[in-house]
């Protein structure tokens, strides 16, 4: 794109427009590419020529949106995945090999975490897990053997927020890369790469799809981090591709051996979701607030937790960060579970389902559902307890949404 557009027109902007002159990119719904000759596929299979060859490899419809996340996101390429976690696993499992440390604040999404404290282990490769918001945590936590700093732009169902700037200086400062899920905001709250991030990682089953119709995940390269200047091993064969070196470890080893190749369907219907994306959050952000002033004065709610309420001990923070724009998901306690499932049961319009970022308002009861494998400790470090009733605030119109709460903490 010539350009320099603004976000609200990139999201409508397809890279390749379509030889037919169809407006709606079609999807290359294909396992496979041929070519005329044995010479072409030689030349496609070496790099020589550009071109397609097998679609776990590459696939234009996954490129389409691709494209389309690395222009959001202001970065210099990205890898689409078949969900979230394959995202975070293939960005992850590129810079570790066993003997390695990461370092990741604790406030983490249930499957990461697990991730993390699990299956890396099982690699030999250990995470030291820190308090989300402590710089000095992850400052003392740096060892010879750290490889990357991993955090989340908001943690969940906790919505506490790191200050992603000085993260981001502390771990240039050691010659690691930051690695920022930045599902919960999106692009269109949190521009990433203008706070020092260098790899963005994202579930694009929440907010980027917008209707639940797509799991997928996208992994893009800010262009922030001087890979030339990494010491890491693995990328060693790779700084040949210079900027691209990351990108090229993943696309030509993890991503295409592991196989966590997004489906071109999906891409199609991510392309198309993302399309609204700055209308949704607009709207998701100003239902949230109004939900979270309501609750706030509610008989039956002891406490609220939203980024937007002055009462959020990371406020300021948000609205610097995030221009004064405190995102879809908010959490609130009642008595204690008994109620909590009572209430849950009696509202109507919000669905009782484990999911976010949904047009519509979903509620979720976080200590039996996602979180219920997990050790009291464990828990309540991830700030899950049994009273708590976490929220993803849809758009609706807000007077529906908040009578659906008045009317269910009335019956309790
Ligand atoms: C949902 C989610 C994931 C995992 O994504 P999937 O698409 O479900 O695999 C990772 N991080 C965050 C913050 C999420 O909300």
């Amino acid at each position: 794109m010539s350009r320099d557009y603004q976000f609200e027109t990139k999201v409508l902007l397809n890279k390749n427009k379509d030889e037919k002159g169809a407006v709606s990119p079609p999807i290359y719904q294909t396992n496979a590419f041929e070519y005329e000759t044995a010479e072409e596929l030689e030349k496609v299979f070496k790099g020589r020529a550009q071109g397609y060859n097998y679609t776990r490899v590459g696939n234009p419809t996954n490129n389409q949106f691709e494209e389309k996340m690395k222009e959001l996101e202001n970065g210099i390429g990205a890898l689409g995945t078949a969900s979230g976690m394959a995202a975070i696993a293939t960005a992850v499992l590129g810079l570790v090999e066993a003997g390695d440390e990461i370092i990741a604040g604790n406030s983490l999404f249930g499957g990461t975490y697990n991730f993390f404290k699990k299956d890396l282990k099982q690699w030999g490769v250990k995470c030291s897990f820190v308090e989300t918001t402590e710089l000095e945590e992850y400052r003392q936590a740096i060892t010879p053997k750290t490889k990357l700093i991993y955090l989340e732009t908001v943690g969940n169902p906790k919505l506490d927020i790191p200050d992603i700037k000085k993260l981001a200086e502390l771990a240039h400062k050691h010659n690691l890369p930051l690695i920022l899920d930045n599902t919960l905001m999106t692009p269109y709250l949190f521009q990433a790469k203008d706070y020092g991030v260098d790899i963005v990682v994202h579930s694009t089953s929440k907010f980027i799809n917008g209707s639940s119709n797509s799991i997928g995940g996208v992994i893009i390269d800010t262009g922030n981090f001087n890979w030339a200047e990494t010491d890491n091993p693995l990328l060693a064969e790779y700084l040949k591709f210079g900027p691209f070196a990351y990108l090229a470890k993943l696309r030509q080893d993890i991503f295409r051996n592991l196989g966590p190749v997004a489906s071109p369907f999906n891409s199609f219907l991510n392309n198309l979701g993302v399309e609204t994306l700055p209308l949704r959050m607009e709207k998701h952000c100003s239902n949230a607030l109004e939900l979270a002033n309501f609750l706030q004065s509610a008989v039956g709610v002891e406490r609220v937790n939203y980024p937007g309420l002055k009462s959020s001990p990371y406020h300021e923070l948000a609205a610097e960060q995030f221009d004064n724009h405190f995102g879809g998901l908010l959490t609130f306690e009642v008595e204690n579970k008994e109620q909590a499932f009572k209430l849950i049961n009696k509202l109507e319009l919000a669905r009782n389902l484990s999911n976010l970022g949904d047009l519509r308002t979903l509620v979720v009861h976080p200590e039996s559902t996602i979180y219920h494998s997990l050790s009291k400790d464990e828990q309540q470090q991830l700030g899950v307890n049994p009273a708590l009733i976490r929220v993803s605030v849809g758009i609706e119109n807000p007077d529906d949404i908040i009578l659906d709460f008045k009317e269910a903490l009335a019956a309790l």
